[in-house]
């Protein structure tokens, strides 16, 4: 026992003060600041990509040498877990104000482009980036309810480019080769709608085309050879 009982209550109670101000300080800036409580939350869930990444056991790499019942299996009681935590989580109504058309590249991760795990965004992703009829539609639709901006990208180390780009993989794969010659003609029909040209010339919706960096989704300028 010690000598003076004194002291260790008033350094609990020193260490209790401390403890409680930095409760407080931490619900005061959850409380009032959304920005902070947004990026903390977007580190949080980084924490989580980070100790995810290395666990080569769970993933769904190619190398593995896994029959593809097994895979299924896994993806599914990955879903199970993920979809009873969101049972308990339910979603807030969303309204989104950007639409982004992605490769469907498993490198490029729109949450992490983005840094809104949330999704409150409308993402269009087909090889190559390439617009259809129904994705048109489905972009004008978007604007229709609500979205001001829409990017539309590309991505380095595009395996649809590369296709488009070699003769030979052309004979391979020639709708997928023919979709991405037609990319630009695409999505000068998209911006020639008129439910779309409106809106932009009206300065109530922007067009912005980038070029994705695929190791780590920073976004560049267009590049020069995109067709
Ligand atoms: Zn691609």
């Amino acid at each position: 026992m010690s000598s003076s009982p004194e002291q260790p209550n008033r350094r609990r109670r020193a260490v209790l003060a401390s403890v409680g101000l930095l409760l407080i300080a931490v619900a005061a800036v959850f409380i009032v600041n959304a920005r902070t409580r947004f990026v903390v939350g977007g580190a949080m869930v980084n924490l989580g990509y980070r100790l995810q990444d290395p666990i080569e056991a769970y993933d769904f790499h190619h190398a593995h040498d896994l029959p593809p019942d097994e895979i299924w299996k896994e993806l599914q009681a990955q879903n199970h877990m993920a979809a009873e935590v969101r049972k308990k989580f339910p979603r807030t109504a969303r309204h989104p104000l950007v639409a982004m058309v992605v490769c469907m590249d498993a490198r490029v991760d729109t949450n992490e482009l983005t840094g809104d795990t949330r999704k409150y965004y409308y993402v269009v992703r087909t090889a190559g980036s390439v617009l259809e009829d129904h994705e048109e539609d489905m972009l004008e639709l978007a604007v229709a309810n609500g979205v001001k901006v829409i990017v539309l990208t590309t991505h380095t180390d595009c395996a649809a480019e590369k296709v488009a780009a070699d003769p030979e993989k052309r004979k391979l794969y020639p709708a997928l080769a023919a979709a991405v010659d037609e990319r630009e003609k695409r999505i000068a029909e998209l911006l020639a709608r008129p439910a779309i040209a409106a809106k932009i010339a009206a300065g109530q919706l922007l067009i912005k085309r980038v070029n994705i960096d695929t190791m780590n989704e920073e976004l560049l300028p267009v590049a020069a050879n995109t067709k």
